[in-house]
């Protein structure tokens, strides 16, 4: 796991697998961990190294419902839960899948936990909207596309912008859900790619807003160019044309 601060208020943490991104903001005195790592002994140290750099923790956020970003109550058992209103809808639609895919990555991985995993209600938060944080407010757009729900998370004071399953460099866009949407989530997300410092995708580590701006339009090319699309250069290979066959399937 690699953590890097990108604002005296920020840390970016990144999971050994898929890359998988988790922010601490912090302001006042209290913080919120948004989305998770996702092996357990990351989960397990989270919560010191956040004591450690003085950010404590009171609340969890989930950009979107896939199991790989819901660990959060591994390493903060005690703090509420908060999502997007279209993916509590989506917690309580799909009781046990999150558990169910989390048990077959784990399996698969050979991978032992403390426990099953416990989503508690999670608290429905307005999308558009704003969350405060101690003195200070986080801004959310809704994020679909890539799923049905989500939502992308923009810390104005910092300009770091935290936007779930969209804008990785290592991923192209995994379209679970529609291309219309993943393109409106897209376009959401450029005024705040333009004024970003940094970009922390879902997956394959925080980038700066440059290099995200250059992916926001790779990835428009691919999307609009489906199903004949050819693979963003940077991101061909194997596991990337396997998903690119997906999107085509769909
Ligand atoms: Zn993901």
């Amino acid at each position: 796991m690699r953590a890097v601060g990108l604002h005296a208020d920020v840390i970016a943490v990144t999971s050994r697998v898929y890359a998988t991104g988790c922010v601490l903001v912090r302001s006042g005195g209290e913080a919120f961990c948004i989305d998770s790592p996702v092996f357990p002994d990351e989960l397990e140290i989270l919560p010191a190294m956040a004591a450690q750099a003085e950010f404590n923790v009171v609340g969890l956020l989930a950009t979107h419902a896939d199991w790989d970003h819901l660990l959060g109550p591994y390493a903060f058992p005690e703090a509420p839960l908060g999502c997007a209103e279209s993916s509590a809808a989506r917690l309580i639609n799909e009781p046990g899948v999150a558990q169910r895919k989390l048990r077959e990555f784990d399996e698969e991985f050979y991978v032992e936990r403390p426990g099953p995993l416990s989503l508690g209600a999670s608290q429905r938060l307005p999308v558009p909207g704003r969350i405060e944080v101690g003195s200070q407010e986080l801004e959310v757009l809704p994020a679909d596309g890539h799923t049905s729900d989500g939502m992308a998370i923009w810390i104005p004071w910092a300009r770091v912008l935290v936007c779930g399953d969209y804008l990785s460099p290592a991923e192209i866009p995994m379209v679970g859900f529609s291309v219309d949407a993943y393109l409106a989530t897209r376009a959401r997300l450029e005024p705040w790619v333009e004024e970003a410092e940094h970009v922390v995708p879902g997956h394959g580590g925080p980038i700066d807003g440059t290099r995200a701006a250059a992916i926001l339009r790779e990835d428009r090319t691919y999307l609009e160019a489906l199903p004949d699309a050819a693979l963003p250069l940077a991101r061909r290979t194997g596991a990337q044309r396997k998903i690119h066959e997906r999107n085509v399937r769909r």
